[in-house]
C-alpha cells in the first residue's frame, strides 16, 4: 500500500469528481521538513513555534526565530506555511521561564493569554515572522483565541509591529493573519470571528477535551473524548459554513484532519485544508480519490443528525470502507 500511496506524492489532492483540496503538514521545527517535502505536503498548515522556546535555553532572539521560520518558508517555494505564535503554558513549560503554578493549567495562562499579557516577547515574535514573510508565502495564526477582543488586540499589536519594520524600509510579504478554533466560544461565534479574519483553523484536539470538558490522557475519562460525537461534528460543521458565508478559508490542524473516519465528513463539510503529521498525507490523499463531495455531502448531514459517536462510525464505515 505504501508504494501505492507514493506514487501520489507529486499528485494534487483532489475528490474522485475533481474538487481541489489542501492536505498540508504539521510540523515543530525546521528538521521535520525532510518527511515533509518527502509526502509531498501541499503547505504547512500548523508550524508549531513554542518547540523553538522549549528547545533552547533562553528566550529565542529575534534572529534566531527569523532563521527558523525562513528556512521553512523557502523550502516550501512559495506554498503557504502557516506559523502558530507560541502556545507555552498548559502541559508545556520552560526552564529558564518561570510561569505561575496554577490548579487548572489548560484553563489558565497560556497561548495568546501570555502573549498579550507579556507583549515584549510577541512582538519579537511577530517580528521575526513579518521579516521572514517575504522569502515565501507565510500565514501568522494565533492559539487560544476565545474573544474578538483578543483577536483585535493581537492583530493590533501585529500592525503595529509591521508598520514599525515598513518605515524603517523592510520588505514585508502578504501575509494572511488568522485564528485556532479551538475553544467552543470562538467556534460559537465563528460567523462574527469571520468578518474580521482571513482564515481559520480548527483545532480539533483542544476543541474536543474542551467541549466535552474532558481530557483525553486521562483513563478515568477518555471515554468521554469522543471527535466524532454529533455535538462535535456540528461545532466543526458551523465554523466551516460561517467561514465560507464570508470568503474565508477554513482549515483544520487537529489530529482529525487525518483521520480516515473523520475525512469523508469534513470533505463533505466543505473543510478547505486537512493539515497533520506528515506520515498521514498520502494515506489521506488516497482515500479523497475514492470520495465524492456530494455524497460526502449528503453523508455528513446524516451524521450531523445522529446522536452518539458510535452511530457516526458506524455510518461512516458502512458507507465508505
Ligand atoms: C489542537 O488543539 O487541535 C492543535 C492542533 O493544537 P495543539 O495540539 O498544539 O494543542
Ligand atoms: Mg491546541
Amino acid at each position: 500500500q505504501r508504494a501505492e500511496w507514493s506514487k501520489l506524492k507529486d499528485e494534487p489532492s483532489v475528490s474522485a469528481d475533481g474538487q481541489h483540496f489542501v492536505v498540508g503538514a504539521n510540523i515543530g521545527a525546521p528538521k521535520d521538513m525532510d518527511a515533509v517535502l518527502e509526502n509531498g505536503a501541499e503547505g504547512i498548515g500548523l508550524y508549531r513555534t513554542e518547540f523553538l522556546y522549549m528547545e533552547s535555553d533562553h528566550l529565542p532572539t529575534e534572529d534566531e526565530q527569523f532563521e527558523a521560520y525562513k528556512t521553512v518558508v523557502e523550502k516550501m517555494a512559495g506554498k503557504p506555511v502557516t506559523v502558530r505564535t507560541m502556545d507555552i503554558g498548559g502541559d508545556k513549560h520552560l526552564d529558564y521561564w518561570t510561569l505561575p503554578q496554577e490548579e487548572n493549567p489548560f484553563l489558565g495562562y497560556r497561548a495568546i493569554r501570555i502573549s498579550l499579557d507579556q507583549d515584549e516577547i510577541f512582538r519579537t515574535q511577530l517580528r521575526a515572522l513579518i521579516r521572514a514573510s517575504v522569502y515565501g508565502e507565510l500565514w501568522i495564526m494565533f492559539p487560544m483565541i476565545a474573544t474578538l477582543a483578543e483577536f483585535r488586540a493581537a492583530r493590533q499589536i501585529y500592525l503595529e509591529e509591521r508598520q514599525k519594520l515598513e518605515s524603517q524600509g523592510t520588505q514585508v510579504g502578504d501575509i494572511k493573519l488568522g485564528i485556532m478554533v479551538e475553544i467552543p466560544a470562538a467556534a460559537m461565534l465563528a460567523d462574527k470571528f469571520a468578518k474580521e479574519v482571513d482564515f481559520f483553523s480548527i483545532g480539533t484536539n483542544d476543541l474536543i477535551g474542551y467541549t466535552m470538558a474532558a481530557d483525553r490522557g486521562n483513563d478515568r475519562v477518555s471515554y468521554l473524548y469522543q471527535p466524532y460525537n454529533p455535538s462535535i461534528l456540528r461545532l466543526i460543521n458551523q465554523v466551516i459554513q460561517a467561514a465560507h458565508q464570508e470568503g474565508k478559508f477554513v482549515a483544520m490542524c487537529g489530529e482529525m484532519a487525518g483521520d480516515p473516519i473523520a475525512v469523508p465528513l469534513l470533505l463533505g463539510m466543505g473543510l478547505d485544508e486537512f493539515s497533520m503529521s506528515a506520515p498521514s498525507i498520502l494515506q489521506t490523499r488516497s482515500l479523497m480519490k475514492t470520495l465524492d463531495t456530494k455524497a460526502m455531502a449528503t453523508l455528513a448531514q446524516k451524521a450531523l443528525d445522529l446522536e452518539t459517536n458510535d452511530e457516526v462510525v458506524a455510518l461512516v464505515k458502512n458507507a465508505v470502507h
